[in-house]
């Protein structure tokens, strides 16, 4: 994997481990030389997954709509930031730049972010690893609501199966990877299927 796009919480959350949590991934990111796409906002756990990678020598990238970079301060010293006009061109974009998707811990935008890739997923659009960061059994709960879905039948286990859960960063990585190696047929990304003229 070159890159992978990271959702999270625009907000720090309350307990500390939740930012010690992000920078680490963004070290981690940075280590096994994995560029970092994001909202490229400098805002709670965003700004911390960045600073993680940018302050170990790896690559952020960021993608901000321009409406929301008028209003708030875009990480100064990312590698790339790449302006868009809307919200959907946005999240097009971040996934069209990566191999992979992490969520971490975060609020409707992060999980608007995760079940429009688990969309994607199933409807084969999108075809890489999709990963959950469950620090401090954040998702434990979500978790639970998800296999009731497959309980009640409105989701199939196979679908659930797609998503890849840990609470620690390295392992998480390495069931990405391992993931993304088996995946034979290894498609490209056809970005007309969700949304039009996004340049790759
Ligand atoms: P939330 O989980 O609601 O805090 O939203 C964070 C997620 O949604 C991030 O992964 C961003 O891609 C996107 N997002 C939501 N609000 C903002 C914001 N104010 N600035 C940048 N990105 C945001």
């Amino acid at each position: 994997m070159q890159s992978i796009v990271v959702y999270c919480g625009a907000n720090f959350g309350h307990k500390q481990i939740y930012r010690e949590s992000a920078y680490e991934l963004g070290a981690e990111l940075a280590k096994k030389n994995i560029r970092l796409i994001y909202g490229g906002g400098n805002m709670g756990l965003m700004g911390r997954v960045a600073d993680g990678a940018l302050e170990n020598n790896g690559l952020a990238t960021g993608i901000i709509p321009n409406f929301l970079a008028k209003l708030e301060v875009a990480q100064k010293t990312l590698t790339e930031l790449h302006f868009v006009d809307t919200m959907h061109e946005r999240k097009a974009k971040m996934v069209s730049l990566s191999d992979g998707v992490i969520a971490l811990p975060g609020g409707f935008g992060t999980l608007d972010e995760l079940f429009e890739i688990l969309t994607w997923s199933q409807l084969k659009i999108f075809h890489g690893p999709i990963g959950v960061l469950n620090i401090n059994g954040f998702y434990d709960h979500l978790l639970a609501h998800l296999n009731k879905m497959v309980e009640e039948g409105f989701l199939h286990q196979a679908q659930l199966d797609l998503l890849i859960v840990s609470d620690r960063a390295t392992d998480l990585l390495e069931k990405m990877q391992a993931y993304h190696e088996s995946e034979k047929e290894n498609k490209p990304l056809d970005t007309s299927l969700f949304v039009k003229n996004i340049e790759k």
